[in-house]
């Protein structure tokens, strides 16, 4: 194909004055200018009326071979008040100031940019011209607005536009989601720096591991999100495996300062877990908690299950936190516990129940670790208290005399300031000396290390109080702590009663538990006893001391008053 350049150049009109360049600047001059000029251009009288437009306005605005001079700027083109003109020029008249603006025209579906200069107080003269083609190059640019500083990786706006856009290709593709464990204290110990530094050296790690196919975002301050073609299980486990150990490894973060964490990670799948974006994302979220459920440093995969137990988890939680224990359907029972030499009653232990009006009953192991969580523990536990007490103080009226109550606290109660004054509280209320009150602890690292727990127990003690160890014998490290410990008593785990009888070394343990808990001078009792070899067992070893099914299972506080304080001794059934 031939090009002439040459026609190209050539003017596509004629001068007025051709050739000749000087003398002053004619109103001729301006006209020609106007009518050349590549910008769109109009004047309108101030009841917008057109009293000129050039002819560039005209084929801009499709109008060419019209004549528009005395008609409405508004009644021709009335799609531009809404695009905002009229109020635009308004403004303009009214300050006498130019003004520019762009606007979308959507009649001829283009972009203008728009200049509107007030001519005296009664006029107004608009030059405009197509910026369509900028616009496209702007939204480009966008592409910025898509990107995560830091990291340079795509940000979170990316990451939904690109699912979007996988999800309407049909492929099958993986959302994992990343959360790093722990990070809000690197950063709230050590400053945003240091936190920026971590993540910058995590995001590096990660796109390492991430192949070719695979996209890594960055959705927010310490959370990274893939999207994968990996889509087998196997093939999951094993990325997500690799991605945990990545990030396991300590980061360097000054000369002297090195940081290492644990990251949680969830796991959706196109199409399976969700066919929009929104779902995908709360698929893969579900799956996260499900991960920060355990403790993090995992990953899971969603399946429907999950929401059905984050949705149960959920009715738990509002529940435990709307505090209104006995109205949906919280109440407690007893345990026994007998003295094995002689059948007769030595104390009880509470033990929570949930009669949930539409889950059913619901089991302590699985509420209790979620009042826990969720700081619910407190009332939950203090409800507790209130029901048994005021029970037992109609027991003292009746029967002159109750049996020691033992009750469950965990670390998070323990850790109350409040928690001895409360209990002392709630005592006195009821009319119940402490000395009939024994707080069961499990044995668990925060118990043994935390000034505030010790110290509470410590007051429990000297008030009366009793303090016992529950499950004893299956999360120590090492006995030593019992030595300076303010404990009273040991419960041995059931765990070693169940293998009386069927493994020597259980029988071994157990004696030595025993042992040593006479050495040091605290009572001893073995829970869950449910045959007659276990309670002759320990009997001839020396802890008489039981609870567990061979005397009781926990009864109702009516049943239990009838079998033990009406008068009637506990009788082995
Ligand atoms: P735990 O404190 O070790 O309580 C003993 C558990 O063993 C009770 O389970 C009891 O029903 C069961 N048990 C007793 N004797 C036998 C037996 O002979 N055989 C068998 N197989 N089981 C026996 P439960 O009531 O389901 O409570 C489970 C756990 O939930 C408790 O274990 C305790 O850790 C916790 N829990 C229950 N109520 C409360 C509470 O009010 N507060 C707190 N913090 N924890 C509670
Ligand atoms: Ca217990
Ligand atoms: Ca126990």
């Amino acid at each position: 194909m031939t090009h002439n350049s040459d026609e190209k150049k050539r003017p596509s009109s004629s001068c007025p004055q051709s050739g000749n360049n000087s003398g002053p600047f004619s109103a001729s001059d301006a006209y020609y200018l106007l009518e050349h000029m590549s910008d769109g251009f109009y004047m309108l009288e101030n009841d917008w009326t057109f009293i000129y437009l050039n002819e560039r306005a005209y084929e801009i605005l499709g109008r060419q071979g019209e004549d528009l001079i005395g008609c409405s700027a508004w009644d021709e083109f009335p799609e531009a008040v809404d695009a905002g003109l009229r109020s635009a020029y308004g403004q303009a008249l009214e300050s006498g100031e130019r003004l520019q603006t762009e606007i979308y025209y959507k009649p001829l579906n283009t972009w203008f940019g728009v200049t509107a200069q007030p001519v005296g107080k009664d006029r107004l003269a608009v030059y405009f011209s197509d910026i369509s083609q900028y616009k496209s190059v702007e939204s480009q640019l966008e592409y910025m607005a898509y990107r995560d500083d830091l990291t340079g990786l795509p940000n979170r706006r990316a990451a939904l536009e690109l699912t979007e856009a996988m999800i309407t290709e049909g492929n099958r593709f993986s959302v994992i989601l990343l959360d790093i464990d722990g990070f809000r204290q690197l950063n709230d110990l050590y400053g945003h720096d240091t936190g920026d530094r971590y993540i910058f050296e995590i995001s590096k790690r990660l796109k390492e591991i991430a192949g070719p196919e695979d996209v890594i975002v960055r959705t927010a301050g310490d959370e990274f999100m893939f999207l994968s073609d990996r889509t087998e299980t196997g093939d999951l486990d094993r990325w997500a495996k690799d991605i945990l150990k990545s990030i396991s490894y300590p980061v360097k973060l000054s000369a002297t300062f090195n940081f290492s964490t644990t990251a949680s990670i969830g796991i959706s799948r196109h199409p399976e877990d969700g066919e929009t974006v929104g779902k995908l994302l709360s698929t893969a979220d579900t799956a996260m908690f499900e991960s920060k459920l355990q403790r993090g440093n995992c990953f899971s995969i969603y399946h429907d299950e999950m929401r059905a137990k984050l949705e149960r988890r959920r009715i738990i939680e509002d529940d435990l936190f709307s505090g209104e224990f006995r109205e949906k359907g919280f109440y407690c029972v007893v345990q026994p516990q007998i003295d094995g030499s002689d059948g007769r009653l030595a104390g009880i232990e509470v033990l929570s129940r949930w009669e949930h009006p539409v889950l059913g009953p619901i089991s302590p192991f699985e509420f209790i670790p979620v009042a826990e969580d969720s700081g619910a523990i407190h009332r939950l536990t203090g409800h507790l208290l209130e029901l048994i007490l005021s029970e037992a103080e109609r027991w003292l009226r009746e029967y002159g005399d109750i049996p020691k109550i033992a009750v469950n606290v965990t670390p998070h109660l323990l850790e109350d300031k409040e928690f001895y004054a409360n209990t002392v509280h709630d005592l006195e209320m009821y009319g119940i000396s402490p000395d009939k009150l024994e707080v069961e602890i499990t044995e668990e690292s925060e118990l043994l290390t935390s000034n505030l727990i010790l110290s509470n127990l410590r007051k429990c003690q000297d008030a009366g109080m009793t303090v016992s160890i529950d499950d004893f014998g299956t999360g120590f490290s090492g006995l030593s702590y019992l030595t300076n410990f303010p404990v009273d008593k040991i419960k041995i785990d059931r765990f070693f009663i169940n293998l009386i009888g069927r493994s020597d070394k259980s029988e071994a343990i157990l004696l030595s538990i025993i042992t040593l808990a006479e050495g040091l001078g605290l009572d001893v009792i073995g829970e869950g006893v449910e045959t007659d070899e276990q309670l002759r067992f320990l009997i001839a070893a020396g802890c008489p001391l039981v609870q567990g099914y061979y005397y009781d299972k926990p009864l109702s506080l009516e049943v239990f008053e009838e079998k033990y304080l009406a008068g009637r001794l506990a009788k082995p059934e």
